[in-house]
């Protein structure tokens, strides 16, 4: 009996704007989506968080036992720089400015976005696709949608045409927006564009001389829609229909309704079980973007360079800090929140650090059962890890009170408060105790892996009395010039 069969998640469907009873498609397997990086600058901490939202899901799911296929897209190509179908391809403009390679520029923000991911502790997903790679996948749905009569070309480009579409289903469904509306909050058409209405959008877009991200295809050399390479990867690894979808709020429109539409006009059926979005991080309440400058990239915070931060704080503190909000809340950056986060991570770590210390007793004083069953229940409404880590914070009070002899655990019961606690910290939350690749001084990730592998392994001699192999850990690594510190976060290292 896997963990999924004894509990029942219920996920807010945008589509339906309700709370829905989750069951996938294929019982016991999820296949999920999630848009991934326009890779033309550096990721900021906004991005981050809409990302770590979906990495918290993907290790629920692991979690309970589910078999999960997650693909996160890289968008490498076809993102241009609004919405509308207009300006420069983002990495083409950046490759310009720059006066190097697109895929240089694709190359180096897409090495930054695993550096900033692998040190937040994020799970790699099962597929990490790129939209170059599906040129030809994106070129045979474009042909389809032709066929159907859904897609007219003009001028070498092709255009999706939403109102013959909105004739049989229905465009706006996701964003709650009618055509009607739509039709008269476009912004006329200019007398530049090809489109036959100004809510159609592009398949295709016939490449200007000077663009130099092209391909060939039956229509003319150019390159696809952005929109278009979700449809094609999502198909390709998840198939016409699958669990899940995600993203940011900010891509609900046009971005997802118009791969809904794309998918429903190729293959006759609504694409996705569940969508999911992620609300956004704001600095200085408003939404951190890259086009306006006000953002802060994770790197500022692990050095603490930025002015609006008193000291530097840890990847982990900066992920407790964005679990403690609801995936689906605003939340707020700030040095206040982080010092906050700080204090709050602490006191949970000195708490885990203490358990396997804790005296054991015939009885226990607190309901280990129901709370561990609370646990659950907060994750199962929707992924609600405020509520998580405030019933994580309840045997924190626990362990504290059963340390200074006021309250009582049983043997059986603290088995299960350890791996209760480790389980969803650790695996769920994706926190780390140890010195992780930011506390490093050099920096390298392998390194950092290696250390931590055996700081782990010295963690787990220790809780079997096994001083001997521990002692030798930390003597071993010493002698090679690598000293472990045993702190109030666990054990950290430095490098000589
Ligand atoms: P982009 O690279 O601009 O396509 O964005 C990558 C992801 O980050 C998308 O899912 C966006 O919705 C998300 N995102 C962008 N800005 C923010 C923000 N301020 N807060 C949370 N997520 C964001
Ligand atoms: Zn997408």
């Amino acid at each position: 009996m896997q963990l999924y069969q004894e509990q029942n998640i219920k996920i807010y469907n945008s589509l339906s704007g309700n709370k829905e009873l989750f069951e996938s498609i294929t019982d016991g397997y999820i296949g999920m989506y999630v848009c991934g990086p326009t890779v033309y600058s550096n990721v900021h901490l906004g991005n981050v968080r809409t990302f770590m939202s979906f990495d918290m899901i993907f290790r629920y799911f692991k979690h309970l036992g589910y078999k999960v296929r997650y693909v996160r897209n890289i968008t490498d190509a076809g993102h241009l720089e609004n919405d509308a179908d207009e300006g420069e391809d983002r990495i083409a403009k950046k490759a310009r400015l720059e006066q190097i390679e697109p895929m240089e520029v694709v190359q180096r923000y897409t090495v930054d976005f695993h550096n900033i991911l692998n040190k937040f502790n994020f799970l790699p997903p099962s597929i990490e696709p790129t939209a170059t790679g599906h040129i030809i996948e994106q070129i045979e749905i474009i042909k389809e949608i032709i066929d159907k009569g859904l897609a007219y070309e003009v001028n070498g480009s092709v255009y999706f045409d939403v109102l013959k579409f909105n004739e049989t289903r229905t465009y706006g469904k996701l964003s709650k927006r009618n055509v009607e509306d739509l039709i008269h909050n476009t912004r006329a058409l200019d007398g530049q564009s090809d489109k036959k209405n100004p809510q159609d959008f592009a398949l295709w877009k016939k490449a200007e001389p000077q663009h130099i991200m092209r391909w060939p295809s039956p229509w003319s050399d150019g390159f696809p829609g952005w929109h278009l390479e979700c449809t094609a990867m999502s198909t390709k690894y998840l198939g016409e229909q699958f669990d899940i979808h995600g993203g940011g709020m900010d891509l609900k429109f046009p971005h997802h309704e118009c791969e809904i539409a794309q998918a429903e006009a190729c293959n006759g059926c609504s694409p996705v079980k569940y969508w999911m979005h992620a609300n956004m991080l704001t600095l200085n309440g408003k939404k951190m973007a890259k086009s306006t400058g006000n953002n802060i990239l994770p790197g500022e915070i692990f050095t603490g360079e930025n002015d609006i931060l008193s000291k530097a704080f840890s990847p982990s503190v900066t992920r407790f800090f964005m679990m403690q909000a609801h995936y689906r809340s605003i939340l707020d950056f700030s040095n206040d929140a982080l010092e906050a986060s700080e204090k709050g991570f602490h006191k949970l770590m000195e708490a885990i650090d203490v358990i396997d210390d804790l005296p054991k007793g015939n009885t226990s004083s607190f309901d280990i059962s129901a709370w561990k069953q609370r646990c659950y229940d907060a994750m199962n409404d929707d992924f609600n890890t405020p509520i998580l880590i405030a019933t994580l914070f309840e045997a924190v009070k626990f362990i504290n009170q059963t340390k200074e002899g006021k309250a009582e655990i049983s043997a059986e019961d603290h088995t299960t408060l350890k791996q209760t606690v480790h389980a969803f910290v650790f695996d769920v939350l994706g926190l780390t105790a140890v010195g992780t690749a930011a506390s490093s001084e050099d920096g390298d990730d392998k390194l950092s892996g290696a250390v931590e592998l055996l700081i782990r392994l010295r963690a787990e001699a220790r809780a079997n009395k096994d001083f001997a192999t521990s002692d030798k850990i930390r003597d071993e690594l010493a002698a090679l010039g690598v000293q472990l510190k045993d702190g109030k976060e666990g054990t950290t290292f430095s490098v000589n």
